[in-house]
C-alpha cells in the first residue's frame, strides 16, 4: 500500500490531466490540500477520475480558498468517510465517528475549526498478522497563522489540539491512524532552511505542540534506541511518529515548501511542513519507507510518499460522502448503479444545503444556473472534445514516462511588478521567515489574504454568480493557451480589475531596474501590498532567488524605494 500527501496549491496542478497525475505516484491513496475548490467550483473532472473515488472537504466561507480531498483507487475504496474532525459536518450515519468529548471547545469554535474544509477522514480495512484490521487516514490541512491577525494564531492552535484529540480517539477505538499533510509548522531546527534566523525557534506554540503530539520528540534527533526505551525521555509521551524523521532521522535540506515568490526553491531554501505522521504499531512493523519527492513541481510544495507493507481491502460500495453520489454528477452513476447509495427524502450526503440539493434534483428550473452545463462541459465544447467519459479513459488510461514530465513548473510572474511584499520583507529580506512562520507561509499569506492578479481569479469573487463563475473559467483557458508566449497580455488580462497601481505603471513605463550592489545583475520591481504608511509604494530588491545569508549565489540583501521623495 502507497500514500502521498501534496499540496497542491490550487486544483490547477491537476489540469493537466488528472489521471495521469494521480497514476503517476502508483498510489492507493493521494491526499492533496489547499484545492482551493468550492463545491460551485469543482468540476466534473477533478470529481471523477476513472478508476479513483475522491472524497472532498469544502470551505463554507470564501470561495476558492482552503480544501482538501482524498483520492483513493478503487481497489481501496474506503469503507467510511468523513469531512471535518468535530463530526458536526456529518449528513449520514456512515461516518467514521470516535468523537473525544471536545469539552474545551465552544460549539461556535467547533464550527468555525470545521468551516474551512481543512480535513477529510476515510477508514480503510486490510488483513494484518491478527486478521482483519482498520487504517483511519486523516487528510489534514492546517491553518497558516498570519502575523497580521492574531486571532488565526488561536484558531491554529484549537486546530491542532482538536487534530490531537480527534485521531486519539480514533485510535482508541482501536483502528491504526495514518494523519498526513501540510501541518504548517517545521517542527525541528533541521526541518527549516535557517532556524538561527527564527526568534525564539523552539517556543513556536505549532512546535510545542508537535513536541507534544508526537513520540518521542522532546529532544533533537529521533534515533531508534529512543523509540525502544520510553521510559528515559521526560517528554515523550506523544501517539504519532513523524515517519520521515523515523526512517531518515539525520537527513538536512529535507524541505517540502519553499517561498515562490523569492524563488527559494532555487537554492533549496525551504522548510519541511508537510508530513506523515502515523501511529506507533504501525511505523514500527507496516511501514516500510517514507520520502520526499522534491522533484516533482507545479505546486509551492512537494509531495510525500510512505509505503506500507500492507494490501488494502476495497469496500464493495462508495461511503457517501463520495463525489459520485454528488447530484450535480448524478448523470454519470447511471453508469455505476452498483456503486448507487440509496438516498431518500431528498437529503443527500456531501456538504451542500439541502435546498441546493433540491434545486440541483429538478434540472428544469436550472435553465440559467451553473449546474446547467458544469464548466468541464463548457470548457469541453468549445474546445470540440466531447465530455464523454469513455474517451477520457480511453486517452488517459496510459500513464507514460516518468512522473516529472507531468509537471512543469507554474508560469511565475510573482517577480514583476505586481508582487506582494510586506514591509517587514521590504525592509529586510534577509529576515523574511518570520518568527512565527516559515518562507512558504508568508507565500500563503499572499495567495490566501491579498488579492492578488496574478493569482485565480476565482478566489476573492462571491460564490454561485454565474457570471463570474463563466468569466473565470473562459480566463482559466485563455491563460491556459496563450501560456508563456503573450505573459504581458495575460497580465493585462487578469490584473484587469487589479491595484490601481497596475494602470499607473502601465500608463507611465515601468522604472528602469538599477543593478544590485553585490551582483551587478539588474533588480526586480517590487510593490508593497501590506496595508500601511508604505502601501502601494515600489521598490527594487535582488532578482536572485531567496536563500541562506551565507550563499553568495543567493539574493542579496540590496533595497532600493522607487520613489524616494514621497
Ligand atoms: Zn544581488
Amino acid at each position: 500500500m502507497k500514500i502521498v500527501t501534496w499540496n497542491i496549491n490550487g486544483i490547477r496542478t491537476f489540469k493537466s490531466g488528472i489521471k495521469k497525475i494521480l497514476d503517476s505516484f502508483d498510489a492507493d491513496i493521494i491526499c492533496a490540500q489547499e484545492t482551493k475548490v468550492t463545491r460551485d467550483l469543482l468540476d466534473e473532472k477533478t470529481a471523477i477520475v476513472d478508476g479513483y473515488n475522491s472524497y472532498f472537504s469544502f470551505s463554507r466561507g470564501r470561495s476558492g480558498y482552503s480544501g482538501v480531498v482524498t483520492y483513493c483507487k478503487d481497489s481501496a475504496a474506503p469503507f467510511l468517510a468523513e469531512e471535518g474532525l468535530t463530526g458536526l459536518l456529518n449528513t449520514n450515519e456512515e461516518a467514521v465517528g470516535c468523537y473525544s468529548d471536545q469539552l474545551e471547545f465552544s460549539s461556535e469554535e467547533l464550527l468555525a475549526l470545521d468551516n474551512e474544509g481543512r480535513a477529510v477522514i476515510t477508514q480503510h480495512h486490510f488483513i494484518g498478522a491478527d486478521g482483519p484490521q482498520k487504517l483511519t487516514v486523516i487528510n489534514v490541512y492546517c491553518p497558516r497563522a498570519d502575523p497580521e491577525k492574531p486571532e488565526r494564531k488561536h484558531y491554529k492552535i484549537q486546530f491542532y489540539k482538536l487534530l490531537q484529540s480527534r485521531a486519539e480517539a480514533i485510535l482508541s477505538s482501536g483502528s491504526h491512524v495514518i494523519v498526513l499533510g501540510d501541518v504548517n509548522t517545521s517542527h525541528r531546527p533541521i526541518d527549516h532552511c535557517d532556524p538561527d534566523d527564527v526568534d525564539n525557534f523552539e517556543d513556536n506554540p505549532g512546535r510545542k505542540w508537535l513536541d507534544h503530539f508526537l513520540f518521542g520528540s522532546s529532544e533533537n534527533g529521533d534515533c531508534e534506541e529512543e523509540f525502544e526505551d520510553v521510559s528515559h525521555k521526560s517528554a515523550s509521551g506523544g501517539k504519532f511518529v513523524d515517519t520521515f524523521r523515523h526512517f531518515h532521522p539525520e537527513r538536512t535540506d529535507a524541505f517540502t515548501c519553499w517561498s515562490t515568490m523569492t524563488g527559494a526553491r532555487q537554492t533549496n531554501y525551504g522548510t519541511r511542513i508537510d508530513y506523515i505522521f502515523s501511529s506507533r504499531f504501525l511505523v514500527e512493523n507496516i511501514f516500510s519507507g517514507v520520502d520526499i519527492m522534491p522533484e516533482v513541481e507545479g505546486s509551492d510544495h512537494c509531495p510525500v510518499w510512505a509505503r506500507l507493507s500492507c494490501t488494502l481491502l476495497p469496500s464493495p460500495k462508495y461511503p457517501p460522502l463520495c463525489t459520485r453520489h454528488m447530484p450535480e454528477f448524478a448523470g454519470r452513476q447511471q453508469k455505476l448503479s452498483r456503486f448507487l447509495v440509496k438516498v431518500s427524502d431528498g437529503r443527500l450526503p456531501g456538504s451542500q444545503e439541502a435546498g441546493e440539493i433540491r434545486e440541483n434534483l429538478i434540472p428544469v428550473v436550472k435553465e440559467n444556473n451553473i449546474f446547467k452545463k458544469r464548466p468541464a462541459d463548457r470548457e469541453a465544447e468549445t474546445t470540440g472534445n466531447k465530455p464523454k467519459r469513455s474517451k477520457q479513459t480511453k486517452t488517459e488510461s496510459k500513464p507514460k514516462g516518468n512522473l516529472l514530465s507531468f509537471f512543469k513548473p507554474k508560469q511565475t510572474i510573482f517577480n514583476t511588478a505586481t508582487s506582494t511584499v510586506n514591509p517587514k520583507q521590504a525592509e529586510c529580506p534577509k529576515h523574511e521567515p518570520s518568527t512565527e512562520s516559515s518562507g512558504c507561509q508568508i507565500t500563503h499569506a499572499r495567495l490566501n489574504d491579498e488579492t492578488d492578479c496574478n493569482t485565480t481569479q476565482t478566489r476573492s469573487r462571491p460564490s454561485g454568480v454565474e457570471e463570474d463563475t463563466h468569466v473565470s473559467m473562459v480566463m482559466e483557458k485563455e491563460i491556459k493557451k496563450q501560456d508563456q508566449q503573450d505573459k504581458e497580455a495575460t497580465r493585462v488580462e487578469n490584473c484587469r480589475k487589479g491595484p490601481s497601481s497596475f494602470w499607473k505603471e502601465i500608463l507611465h513605463g515601468p522604472p528602469q531596474p538599477p543593478p544590485c550592489k553585490s551582483h551587478n545583475e539588474p533588480c526586480v520591481l517590487r510593490t508593497v501590498k501590506k496595508a500601511g504608511p508604505n502601501l502601494g509604494r515600489q521598490f527594487f530588491v535582488c532578482a536572485r532567488p531567496q536563500g541562506h545569508a551565507s550563499n553568495p549565489q543567493a539574493r542579496c540583501n540590496f533595497f532600493a524605494w522607487v520613489d524616494k521623495g514621497k
